[in-house]
């Protein structure tokens, strides 16, 4: 949610409403950091048990993301039917190999499906007991002039579940991402609520199957309700609520890895930044010729590059934490959360309105 109090006091301070969304300058616009740790300690509490893919703690996630989308009045992106729409996008998994089904023709008999692999929705109940069924979460901004271009922010809710009684908690990982994403929906709809909106269409996207392989981002790029051409780029956030190794001494700080393709976007970022929160933004490290653990390929962003889609990763590294049951919402640093919420909120929104008139 954004401040919408400084907002009006701004645009009254200008004078007026200026006419076009493209001069509304939205500089002092911020994400709300009691919302983001509220959805994160969500995320992460004991009752959705690691939010594994597939299980039910995963549904509950979906279920609160999909309440708090509609709350930001999101539109279902995901079609039905000709005439009804839903926030969810089904796919299906396996989860050990498994004869091939679904599909029309002769197997070879000794065909498998791998473990992990994307596979028919199942329609009976032997192929049902085949594979797991997992949840897609969208929800879409609709734009003014330019609204046929859209552009995705994205994140994955999922985390590894539970081992024994030892709940993966994945509060960085990734319920801080998913925080922001719900955070900056909100902060378009405190704009939308005053008549202000995006030049371009704002797609929320917020995926399963990440630590299975990207599979619901994969599914995704397969089965887009927006044809591909039309996406401008893709935004991913994975883990922005700690503070790596290298970085004790300057806490205020961002790391963006991007293809080639989204050089224009690292720029709008880096004014974007210099105009709201001053972070130190972090290229150098984790540059994707340059980056030994290979973090561009290792999140959701990765399904858009494959095809050429311009694609920017916003991270904060890696942390003791990681993959850990201490992955934990009280070690969030939820101050310098806030403020990378709030350069993703006014990145989105500098290339949601970016170029020609
Ligand atoms: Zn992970």
């Amino acid at each position: 949610m954004i401040n919408t109090f400084r907002v009006i006091l701004f645009l009254m301070y200008v004078g007026a409403i200026t006419r076009s969304v493209a001069q509304t300058d939205v500089s002092p616009v911020t994400v709300s950091g009691g919302l983001l740790r509220k959805h994160v300690y969500f995320l992460a509490s004991d009752s959705l048990r690691g939010r594994e893919t597939g299980t039910d703690g995963q549904v509950k996630a979906a279920n609160y993301c999909i309440r708090t989308f509609r709350q930001s009045h999101l539109i279902a992106p995901f079609r039905i039917d000709s005439v009804s729409a839903t926030y969810r996008q089904f796919y299906a998994f396996t989860t050990t190999e498994v004869a091939p089904f679904g599909r029309t023709g002769v197997y070879d008999t000794k065909e498998r499906y791998k473990l992990r692999e994307l596979a028919p929705l199942p329609s009976t109940a032997e192929d049902s007991s085949r594979v797991q069924t997992a949840i897609n979460v969208g929800g879409l901004l609709i734009g003014t002039d330019l609204k046929k271009e859209i552009l995705v922010l994205s994140a994955h809710y999922d985390h590894l579940g539970c081992q024994g009684t030892r709940i993966f908690h994945g509060a960085d990982d990734n319920a801080s991402g998913t925080a922001v994403v719900m955070g900056v929906a909100a902060a378009f709809d405190s704009l939308a609520q005053l008549g202000i909106r995006p030049r371009r269409s704002v797609l929320f996207l917020l995926f399963s199957g990440e630590e299975d392989g990207l599979l619901g981002s994969r599914f995704f790029v397969y089965n887009s309700p927006v044809q591909l051409q039309q996406i401008k780029g893709v935004l991913n956030v994975d883990m922005v609520g700690r503070i790596d190794f290298q970085h004790k001494r300057i806490p205020d700080y961002c790391y963006l890895i991007g293809n080639e393709q989204a050089n224009s976007f690292k720029k709008l970022a880096d004014r974007a930044n210099r105009q709201s929160v001053g972070l130190s933004l972090n290229r150098e490290g984790y540059d994707t010729k340059n980056d030994p653990e290979f973090h561009f390929k290792r999140s959701d962003q990765y399904s858009f590059a494959a095809f050429g889609i311009p694609a920017v990763l916003f991270t904060s590294g890696s942390h003791i934490d990681y993959h850990r049951p201490t992955d934990t919402a009280d070690r969030i640093e939820y101050n310098v959360l806030q403020k990378r919420a709030t350069l993703i909120f006014q990145t989105v929104w500098a290339i949601a309105n970016e170029g020609r008139e």
